[in-house]
């Protein structure tokens, strides 16, 4: 088939590059020129684990191209992905304007028959906005397509290779054919299901996903707040409770708080929907909340160690990404962190595998980077882990503490032992666990 997918971002690119793998051609779409010199020349612009490979392989054998010329992709494409951003607008709800910039543009430009696939994260009811858009356009015959996408950012060839599910939203047979047919291809990878339903019903279903996982961590960040203030494990109460059959242990990871370009925004928006409609939303508003206080939760303990004088303090800082294996910084919690330290009249020398050159964009000078995790740690006063990167996870404390001005590790994901950690003298904090 021939697509065209509309954004180049952590969506699209994998998207488009996979649907290249399983032998469609597809053309790379995307307003930013940068980023389309740099797929032209065979380069990725975000750092996604086997991303490299994949999109080599597809250029090679000219199953994907990228260019910035809207209306030769439109008219090209039998299906048109739409996989731009839906940022947070002013208000909490999703801001639509790239998404029906690009429907605009194919009511525009099409001059046949079209399967046109929402991609983004959009709020129930987009799809008929478009559809309305559209039909004020063109004559010409389209079929409106709600496709949510699941991926997880460091992980995300794999999930879109192989999908726990495939979510279309659809009111056509022509339009279920297609994607019935485009999708074969990763669900016969472990034999799960393509889920047909209304437009609506897709669109809702994303943001009961996010929803729910951001749920979760709330749920077990208060927790551990509460294990805190009692002076026990919140590990201990995780084993405990994720042991009934009912509750699934997966995503209860007590932390600095979710960060991201999707839980934050997807949540605040499932709230506006909601209230259009009068409902509260209690349970969703309760997790949004609970994450807000979150991530104040690692500087209130630093603060509260050194009683609130930290100008003139040195820390390092491990992990900038929102969450490991991505480059991704849009809200990530390090930066809530690094703000409230600088703000308070500390400097930071922070280190990360792939999330440096944003953060340099971010900070500019305002903080120090390092080039190796070590380097981060020469006469620091303390230590913080803000994202559990593999690679921070089994350091050498003696080398540590030698680099180290004073023994204090802040822990904000939980990635050490404490027994261990303090029998090498660290004074060690982290989440839920600080009596352990
Ligand atoms: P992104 O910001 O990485 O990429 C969006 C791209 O769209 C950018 O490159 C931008 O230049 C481009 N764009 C904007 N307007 C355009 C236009 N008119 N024509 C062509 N390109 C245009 O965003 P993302 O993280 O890929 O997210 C895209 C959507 O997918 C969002 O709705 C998001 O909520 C959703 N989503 C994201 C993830 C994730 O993990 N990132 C997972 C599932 C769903």
């Amino acid at each position: 088939m021939k697509i065209a997918v509309f954004g180049t971002g952590y969506v699209g690119l994998v998207a488009g590059a996979c649907f290249a793998d399983a032998g469609n051609h597809v053309i790379g779409v995307d307003i930013d020129t940068n980023k389309i010199k740099m797929l032209q020349e065979g380069k990725s612009p975000i750092y996604e684990p086997g991303l490299d490979d994949i999109l080599e392989s597809a250029l090679a054998h000219k199953r994907i191209e990228f260019t910035t010329d809207k209306e030769k992709a439109i008219k090209e494409a039998s299906v048109i992905f739409i996989a731009v951003g839906t940022p947070e607008g002013e208000d909490g709800s999703a801001d639509l304007t790239h998404v029906l910039n690009v429907a605009d543009e194919i009511a525009t430009h099409m001059r046949d028959e079209k399967v046109i696939v929402m991609k983004s994260t959009v709020p129930v009811g987009t799809a008929e906005k478009v559809e309305a858009l559209m039909k004020s356009k063109t004559k010409v015959k389209y079929h409106i397509v709600s496709n949510p996408e699941f991926l997880k950012e460091g992980a995300s060839i794999t999930d879109f290779l192989k999908p726990d599910r495939v979510v279309i939203g659809c009111t056509t047979e022509h339009a279920r054919n297609v994607m019935g047919e485009l999708y074969s291809p990763f669900i016969k990878a472990n034999n799960h299901p393509i889920l047909f339903m209304s437009n609506k019903a897709a669109e809702l279903t994303k943001y009961a996903a996010n929803a729910f996982l951001a749920t979760k961590i709330s749920f077990i960040n208060e927790l551990a707040q509460l294990a805190d203030s009692v002076g026990c494990d919140v590990n201990d109460v995780k084993r405990g409770f994720t042991t009934d059959a009912r509750i699934n242990p997966a995503f209860f990871y007590p932390g600095v708080g979710y960060g991201g370009s999707c839980f934050p925004k997807d949540v605040k928006a499932l709230i506006k929907t909601a209230e259009t409609f009068d409902l509260p939303m209690d349970v969703v508003r309760g997790t949004d909340r609970v994450n807000e206080k979150q991530k104040s939760i690692l500087p209130a303990k630093i603060k509260n160690h050194f009683k609130g004088k930290l100008q003139g303090l040195k820390f390092a800082l491990w992990g900038l990404s929102f969450k490991p294996r991505t480059d991704d910084v849009r809200e990530a919690p390090a930066y809530v962190i690094i703000d409230e330290l600088l703000s308070a009249g500390a400097s930071i020398v922070a280190y990360d595998p792939a999330a440096m050159p944003n953060t340099k964009r971010h900070f500019g000078n305002k903080i120090q980077l390092a080039e190796e995790s070590l380097d981060a740690l020469k006469g620091a006063d303390a230590l913080i882990v803000a994202t559990e990167w593999n690679e921070f996870r089994t350091p050498d404390f003696a080398q540590l503490s030698s680099l180290m001005k004073q023994k204090i590790i802040f822990d904000g994901r939980n990635v050490y032992e404490p027994s261990k950690v303090r029998e090498h003298g660290f004074t060690y904090y982290c989440i839920g666990r600080d009596h352990a």
